[in-house]
């Protein structure tokens, strides 16, 4: 039972594990990495592996650092299947093509300012298109199903329930080697929308996410009091009410809130508009898998509602109508990407609104403290958003608590109930993983870090000190956990 990541190891983004299970090779997850200048050289890296003699590849879920290096993978002549859920399916398709969409934007916005500069030529090509994207989707299996057993190449697959996003699992492998498990991203357990994870049994070895393995979040109903009260107060400012979201999960989890609250007289109606056509598509998927959602979010679709359409939403399809918005009087709440304000829709909304003191920002994303957002919500008192300078005059209010991650006694309680496995970390800051080696083992599990492209026998005795011979941090994981941390 071997292992060798090519991503999410000393890290958070770019998830990649190829597995040597019962002589058999698969892959789990084919993200992008994310967050810098560095961690997108690694993602032109090419594969040193054979990627023609792969025995499948596996997705624990729909964020682009969990898949969004598929095409290149295609490109490198993978021909096989792609497992995963139907859900996991379904969005896969938007988050690539919106990645390749943004790459090939990219392109030929630094293409237009390199010519100015006669360096043409110094200007990387995106790293896939729309077409490759679309060779990638060809290969999707959608025919994982919670709870069922399905064999890949001789090895056992049974995927659970994640409860981390739309369709997530973390993945059970039954191969001659033992029984592996390998946990994808993990929910919190109090987050909006979806069913908890399902404790997993006893296993012979994990290989689990640490993101926030150091902290513990606030309580559910703590944030959305605080959320409420944030809204209530910009909704008196009078101004608009700018809100960056992320478009899978946290735009569905803020939409259902937004209803809630306003169904319940607790939120004043203000018109709501949906300015992200990714978010809105990603909806369009909750819709359709809604026997996934929690039972009230479930019967509520079973009976023809709609819980993610507050009865003030507007949904703003087109960039023209998005710069019409700039034209709306009176309080409005504008929901639009990206969630940590570097790209997208959000950054014309902030150029018109950010100065104004009537104006409130409510960031419910993780900011890093090198994006916009995260030197907005540390307080600057001017930013520049394309390319022009901005005073910062707006309320600004940080809600910390809608995390779609599980915090330590998240992953506590799901290691609860797996034996005495080895303890494998990835997807998180070193120093992180390094304070929860020994929460791990004080409750008697050996944790070790897992190296960056080492092969690393699982059931194997690890290191001595949790932490592989060799490291040296990068320093970038702060950039990278604004994405991966998610
Ligand atoms: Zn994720």
């Amino acid at each position: 039972m071997h292992m060798k990541s090519y991503g999410a190891a000393l890290t958070v983004t770019g998830s990649m594990h190829l597995l040597t299970l019962g002589g058999r090779q698969l892959l789990v997850d084919c993200g992008l990495f994310q967050g810098n200048d560095e961690m997108d050289a690694r993602n032109r890296e090419s594969f040193d592996f054979d990627v023609k003699g792969l025995d499948g590849v596996i997705l624990t879920h729909a964020h682009l650092d969990h898949v969004g290096r598929l095409p290149l993978l295609v490109r490198g002549g993978y021909r096989g299947p792609v497992h995963c859920t139907p859900p996991t399916a379904a969005l896969v398709e938007t988050v690539l093509l919106d990645s390749a969409r943004l790459q090939e934007d990219g392109y030929r916005m630094d293409l237009r300012h390199a010519r100015r500069q006669g360096r043409e030529s110094e200007v990387l090509p995106p790293l896939y298109e729309e077409a490759d994207v679309h060779r990638t989707l060809a290969l999707l299996r959608p025919d994982l199903a919670f709870g069922d057993t399905t064999t890949v190449a001789g090895v056992k697959v049974t995927p659970q329930r994640a409860g981390h996003i739309l369709g997530s699992a973390y993945l059970l492998l039954d191969s001659a080697d033992g029984r592996l498990l390998m946990s994808g991203d993990l929910g919190n357990r109090e987050s909006g929308l979806q069913i908890d994870f399902t404790p997993p049994p006893e296993v012979d070895a994990v290989v689990i996410e640490t993101t926030y393995a150091n902290r513990t979040h606030r309580p559910w109903n703590d944030t959305l009091l605080e959320f409420r009260d944030a809204l209530r107060s910009a909704v008196r400012e009078g101004g608009k009410i700018l809100i960056p979201t992320f478009a899978i999960e946290r735009a569905q989890v803020i939409l259902y809130t937004l209803k809630q609250l306003m169904d319940a007289g607790e939120v004043p109606r203000v018109p709501v508009f949906l300015d992200s056509p990714m978010a809105t598509r990603a909806t369009n998927e909750y819709f359709e898998f809604g026997d996934e959602l929690i039972p009230p979010v479930r019967d509520a679709l079973r009976a023809g509602e709609d819980p993610f359409r507050p009865s003030t939403l507007h949904v703003v399809p087109t960039s023209a109508e998005s710069q019409r918005l700039n034209r709306y009087d009176g309080p409005a709440i504008i929901m639009a990407g990206n969630g940590m304000m570097t790209g997208g829709r959000i950054q014309h909304h902030l150029k018109h609104h950010l100065w104004k003191p009537s104006t409130s920002l409510i960031s419910v994303s993780y900011q890093s403290p090198s994006s916009l957002g995260g030197r907005i919500v540390t307080g600057a008192d001017h930013v520049r958003i394309m390319g022009e300078e901005i005073a910062v005059q707006a309320h600004v209010h940080t809600i910390g608590g809608f995390s779609a991650h599980a915090d330590q006694d998240d992953l506590l309680a799901f290691l609860g109930t797996t034996g005495r496995p080895h303890v494998w970390l990835v997807h998180g800051e070193p120093e992180v993983m390094d304070a929860f080696v020994p929460v791990l083992d004080a409750r008697g599990l050996k944790g070790d870090l897992v190296p960056d492209r080492q092969d690393v026998d699982l059931l194997g005795s690890g290191f001595p000190q949790g932490r592989p011979p060799g490291v040296v941090l990068d320093g970038v994981a702060d950039a990278a956990r604004a994405v991966g941390g998610e």
